[in-house]
């Protein structure tokens, strides 16, 4: 039996937050992870927050960038998990990273997997179960000028065949990036 060590969040008062409120809290909680990082790592640099990651992954630990990403799409839906169970999953990482040999330790290895048991109380779990329908139906990344556009097949079959859509900030046509990945990965 794990017993989780990070406090539970309110699920109640988790629902109710706007999304700029809701990125505030997820901010608090990242700090809230890594200070019980610190206990045993002190030199663990604080992490950036970013809630840009797409697709069906729920959140990923980048060392290049120098932070923790998370899916705004999914974490909207998932609130609870993502305080109790994705925040510490990409904190863990990050610790790990930060260790002498992270590098070259696997990401979700033995030493991932023992803070996730030791330091966070949590069960090591590498996939999500939450539902992607809302990721799934808009895979098809498309850039203009200034941001990133998910669009559905529809509107990419329509692309391909010569249609052009606009960006309404930047005015610039919609020029296609990529297609997300299906995986449920954390
Ligand atoms: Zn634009
Ligand atoms: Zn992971």
């Amino acid at each position: 039996m794990t017993t989780p060590v990070l406090p539970s969040p309110c699920s109640k008062r988790l629902g109710l937050l706007d999304s700029s409120a809701l990125a505030q809290a997820v901010d608090a909680r990242v700090a809230e992870a890594w200070q019980l990082c610190r206990e045993v790592h002190p030199d663990l640099p604080r992490p950036g927050v970013w809630l840009d990651l797409r697709g069906a992954g729920a959140g990923q630990a980048n060392m290049k960038r120098g932070g923790l990403r998370f899916n705004r799409l999914l974490l909207e839906d998932n609130r609870l998990a993502f305080f109790e169970e994705v925040i510490p999953h990409e904190m863990a990482h990050w610790l790990v990273f930060h260790l002498e040999n992270g590098p070259r330790l696997k990401p979700h290895g033995h030493e991932w997997k023992t803070v996730m048991r030791e330091l966070f109380g949590l069960v090591p779990r590498v996939t999500h179960r939450f539902d992607t329908q809302r990721v799934r139906l808009t895979p098809f990344r498309y850039r203009c000028g200034c941001r990133e556009h998910a669009l559905t097949r529809r509107r990419h079959t329509f692309v391909l065949q010569g249609g052009c859509y606009r960006c309404r900030f930047c005015a610039e046509t919609l020029v296609y990036h990529a297609e997300d990945g299906s995986e449920g990965r954390i």
